[in-house]
């Protein structure tokens, strides 16, 4: 079969793969805007249009439709004017390392799958620990954050449970601390976890979001005078909004107070594990039980590329389960299967081998380092743009804000957030994001490119500045026709 990647179709394979990568390497050529600005019901439009159960067009048809249906209209994370999510843009070395994962298509389950792959993640995983601070930790790559939190808290839940006999009845009695910054997979993973709806109890926090230490040990105390369990505390290094780290050293000494496992959430704030500058924002991470890290976010890696790591590697052990057509109890081979929620699973962690062997963790925490001064300098930006009105402080590299010049009243600030995206959106010159923060709306810059400007970033403000006053303007105009007309 002439499709099928063999030796015999080797030849056709490299045609196929370069011809893709040429007609990419044009769109990157020539791209300058991070959207073409289709609204959703063009995009249906265009995706219906195609009938599967169509007639065959043949490979190279297939791919060039893929490069004017989806890469006409593709997101793309690598311009200085997208600036909306936790999307980084990534490195050449883990982009080539894709080709050979595409092509291998190995499965790091069990060793007979993976052989080399096995001590490949292993050793990446040990790099992760040592860099967390675990003295002799352990981990398993995953499909991003969500999965690491999902499992993180598992092996909290099985830490809780172990020697109970009735599970059942402890179960609806414990309880996850975490704050209202905290990201959803915490409150989804509860879910899943067959906890109490209302398991997951919010903690006092200070004026950027972060967990108050006094109040994690009150709100412990206070699940206990309850006669409820505490199961776990969720610390985040760096909120998905505001970019900030809970205090992660004394919030661990109310964990070991109190006995409660500490699991942070460092899906975005990772990237600190090699910054030259600020690694001591991390300072108590060494101390939690379980560590959520995402590479896809601030180690310039594609998705997926995330990982859970643990201090104690005996805490994994909830997730072994055997079967004899795989990994039989009695299997002495290193069996990542033991150790994942997933069996079939992407060797990921080739990519990030690949990346620090090609420009060395240095290079990467510079990377990083860039986009945390760009971000200080954003803030000082917005600050004195009489325009723009600056929402919070970030530790990290996200900027919030609102378009409110003198005399536009707050309620007409916060319905112009949706109105101000949706309008940089629909040109697709521009792409930020919207949130809300203490109860209000705002715009949320997320910088994660260290060739991004701060001329670039002031680009994309001048456009959230146009559409403003443009949208203020219409306010105007429709207000004054209502006055006309009365
Ligand atoms: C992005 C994020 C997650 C979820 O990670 P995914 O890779 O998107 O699943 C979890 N926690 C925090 C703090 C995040 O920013």
């Amino acid at each position: 079969m002439r499709e099928l990647l063999s030796s015999r179709t080797a030849d056709h394979y490299a045609e196929t793969v370069h011809t893709t990568v040429d007609r990419l390497a044009a769109r990157l050529r020539t791209t300058t805007q991070p959207y073409s600005g289709a609204p959703p019901a063009q995009l249906r439009a265009l995706v219906d249009a195609v009938d599967l159960d169509g007639p065959a067009i043949g490979t190279p048809a297939a791919l060039r439709e893929v490069d004017e249906l989806v890469l006409e209209h593709a997101v793309w994370f690598h311009l200085p004017t997208y600036a909306a999510h936790l999307n980084c843009p990534v490195v050449l070395p883990a982009v080539a390392t894709e080709a050979v994962l595409a092509a291998v298509n190995p499965s790091v389950d069990t060793f007979d799958q993976s052989g080399i792959g096995t001590f490949v993640e292993r050793s990446v995983v040990d790099w992760t620990a040592r860099r967390i601070g675990f003295a002799a930790g352990d981990g398993i790559f995953t499909s991003g954050g969500t999965q690491s939190n999902l499992q993180g808290l598992l092996l909290a839940r099985e830490h809780a449970l172990a020697g109970v006999a009735d599970r059942g009845a402890i179960l609806p009695r414990l309880r996850v601390v975490a704050s209202t910054s905290s990201h959803f997979s915490v409150q989804k993973a509860a879910l899943l976890l067959g906890l109490a709806t209302e398991a997951v109890v919010t903690a006092p926090v200070d004026a950027l979001g972060r967990l108050r230490s006094d109040g994690v040990a009150a709100t412990l105390a206070a699940i206990r005078a309850a006669g409820d369990v505490p199961m776990a505390v969720v610390a985040t290094a760096g909120t998905t909004d505001r970019g900030c780290i809970d205090p992660l050293a004394p919030i661990a000494d109310a964990c070991a107070q109190d006995g409660t496992w500490l699991h942070v959430d460092a899906a975005y704030g990772c990237g600190l594990l090699v910054s030259p500058t600020r690694r001591h924002l991390l300072d108590g991470v060494e101390r939690a039980r379980s560590v959520t890290v995402d590479f896809h976010k601030s180690f310039f890696q594609p998705v997926s590329s995330s990982a859970l790591l643990v201090r104690d590697p005996a805490d994994l052990a909830p997730v072994a389960w055997h079967a004899d057509y795989l990994n039989p109890e009695d299997s002495d081979e290193p069996n990542q299967v033991d150790k994942s929620l997933q069996t079939t699973r992407r060797f990921d962690a080739l990519k990030l081998w690949t990346t620090l062997r090609a420009l060395g963790a240095d290079r990467l925490g510079a990377m990083f380092d860039e986009v945390l001064d760009l971000a200080a300098a954003a803030h000082r930006w917005v600050d004195e743009d009489d325009d723009l009105v600056l929402v919070g402080r970030s530790q990290l590299s996200t900027v919030l804000f609102r378009y409110q010049p003198a005399g536009v009243p707050d309620a007409q600030a916060d319905a112009l957030v949706p109105q101000v995206r949706a309008a940089l959106f629909g040109s697709g010159r521009a792409l930020v994001a919207k949130t809300v923060v203490d109860g209000r709306p705002c715009l949320k810059l997320t910088l994660l490119n260290p060739d991004t400007t701060l001329d670039d970033v002031a680009g994309v403000l001048e456009l959230v500045r146009a559409a403003g006053a443009a949208l203020v303007e219409g306010d105007d105009l429709v207000a004054d026709a209502a006055a006309v007309a009365r």
